[in-house]
């Protein structure tokens, strides 16, 4: 079986650890590879090659730092087939998916590319008489990223582009459950050219992580995952004096109202919550109707997710995946039975279905469970699975009144052809990611991917002019420079 290695300043370089793990295809149960859960002996090897790497990094002027970029983009569209394919084997996701995540992780770097202007600074002539005041970005020095599963390509993309473009070296932690496509993303890396040491890839679990969060070279630290784990992250990064940004789990809620097109609701809701068999941080997990569109809304639902087609995601017309493996599957089973034991209706459910040729994968159908209480364990819990609450409402505002007793806050979005309710929905929802219309409000690369209550641990977001910000520290200059002391030419 092959094993998978870690890439420090430059090469790839075997694990100090004999822990390996095995990488499985969700669809199939088949074992890919072996992925190392490295030592931090491992760990402190890459952090010494792009601490080596920053002295001379940082001093190539952006112009040139993006040139790297430009050949990247250029390697990601070649290899976009062969990449997308490596997602849906270790991710389980259709490779209609696949294709788009990559497309995000592009436009990171399209972004990126735009750091001589992104990273300016500002000045102010005359701050008091004959006295000038500048601002400037310069990089923060060695950084980390730590990236979740259910993106493997176009996570770690919110910020290693813009990392590296201000100045900044780095490593990137990988989730060990899909490792293989940040190393295969890590080869096109290398065959830009870049520098040794600028970028390295350090596979692993929490071993890695801690000795991450604790190394007094790193200086900032990236982290997407679930929010037990963002908060502990936040708290053990910053205790050690690092910049820390944290985007944790979510809960989702939907609102319909009655003058929603139900129609166009319908297909785009169903594709917000079964989309990725629901393991977007995105995806809709409550749908709350108003009034009386619920009938006609919970049928219609009903029978979109009945037809949805299950299946290998490599497989031409799937259009649902498998769920990342055997854990995810029993925990998502046994939410859905706490949903049921919690007086929940279980209007379809999608546990064990069997997918012919695929019996050893992990799948769960789609799922809609009614009227589960809205403060019990499966209206609060991230399920992270193919399942939909149903709760319904009175009003707009008991809607959005429900919508803002969560603890989450990663999205929510509205469903109307009414201006007014639209502006009152997006000014009042709690949560840093709106849609009107819209299923999953994912913001573009030139916008932050925001995040809000327990959805989010820090300050600044990943993405756009954010994550310039995250990796860059300002130093302010004060200066004077007397007339007198010119020389006469
Ligand atoms: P996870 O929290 O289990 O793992 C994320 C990363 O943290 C992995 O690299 C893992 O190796 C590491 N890790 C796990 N446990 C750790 C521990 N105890 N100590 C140190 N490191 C640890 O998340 P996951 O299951 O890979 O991903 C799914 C989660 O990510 C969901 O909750 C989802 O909502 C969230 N997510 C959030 C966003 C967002 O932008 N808010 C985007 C994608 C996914």
């Amino acid at each position: 079986m092959e094993q998978l290695h870690n890439y420090i300043a430059g090469k790839w370089h075997r694990s100090e650890t004999t822990d390996y793990l095995d990488v499985v295809n969700p669809a199939t149960n088949a074992v890919l590879v072996e992925v190392p859960l490295s030592a931090a002996g491992d760990l402190d090897n890459a952090v010494a090659a792009a601490a080596k790497a920053l002295t001379t990094w940082r001093r190539i002027p952006a112009t040139e730092r993006i040139q790297y970029l430009f050949r990247l983009k250029t390697l990601l569209e070649s290899h976009w087939n062969d990449l997308a394919k490596t997602i849906t084997a270790e991710c389980g996701k259709t490779l209609k998916e696949s294709q788009g995540e990559l497309q995000r992780a592009i436009e990171n770097v399209e972004m990126a590319c735009g750091i001589p202007t992104l990273m300016q600074g500002v000045n102010s002539e005359d701050i008091a008489r004959g006295i000038d005041e500048i601002m400037i970005r310069q990089p923060l020095g060695v950084v980390g990223i730590i990236a979740p599963f259910n993106f493997p390509a176009m996570i770690p993309f919110w910020f290693f582009p813009y990392a590296i473009a201000c100045g900044n070296t780095c490593i990137i932690k990988p989730s060990e459950k899909v490792p293989q496509t940040m190393q295969q993303i890590t080869e096109l890396i290398h065959q830009t050219g870049l520098p040794a040491g600028v970028v390295n890839l350090v596979h692993g679990n929490k071993t890695v992580v801690d000795a991450l969060l604790d190394h007094p070279t790193v200086k900032a630290i990236s982290f997407v995952g679930s929010s037990p784990v963002a908060r502990y992250i936040y708290g053990r990064a910053a205790a050690a004096g690092k910049r820390v940004q944290c985007q944790g789990g979510a809960k989702n809620p939907v609102v319909i109202l009655p003058d929603a097109d139900l129609e166009m609701t319908t297909r785009i809701v169903a594709d917000s919550a079964f989309g990725c068999a629901g393991q977007r941080c995105l995806a809709a997990s409550l749908a709350i109707t108003v009034g009386s569109v619920k009938a006609d809304f919970v049928d219609a639902l009903a029978q979109a997710a009945q037809q949805r087609t299950v299946g290998n995601g490599l497989d031409e017309g799937v259009q649902m995946g498998a769920v990342i493996n055997r854990g995810s599957c029993d925990r998502i089973h046994s939410l859905i039975q706490s949903g049921v034991d919690e007086g929940g209706k279980l209007l379809v459910d999608g546990r064990n279905p069997e997918i012919p040729g695929y019996e050893q994968g992990h799948f769960v159908r789609p799922t809609l469970l009614q009227d589960v209480p809205v403060r019990g364990e499966v209206a609060t819990t991230e399920i992270f699975g193919p399942v939909l609450g149903l709760h319904h409402v009175d009003t707009l505002d008991d809607a959005i009144a429900l919508v803002n007793q969560s603890r989450w806050g990663n999205m929510a979005c509205l469903f109307t052809s009414s201006g007014a309710a639209a502006r009152q929905f997006r000014y009042e929802a709690e949560a840093g990611n709106i849609g009107i219309n819209i299923g999953v409000a994912a913001p573009m690369a030139f916008f932050p991917f925001s995040g809000w209550k327990e959805s989010f641990y820090g300050d600044l977001h990943g993405q756009s002019q954010h994550a310039v910000e995250f990796f860059t520290q300002t130093k302010v200059i004060v200066e004077r420079w007397p007339k007198e002391w010119s020389r006469q030419f």
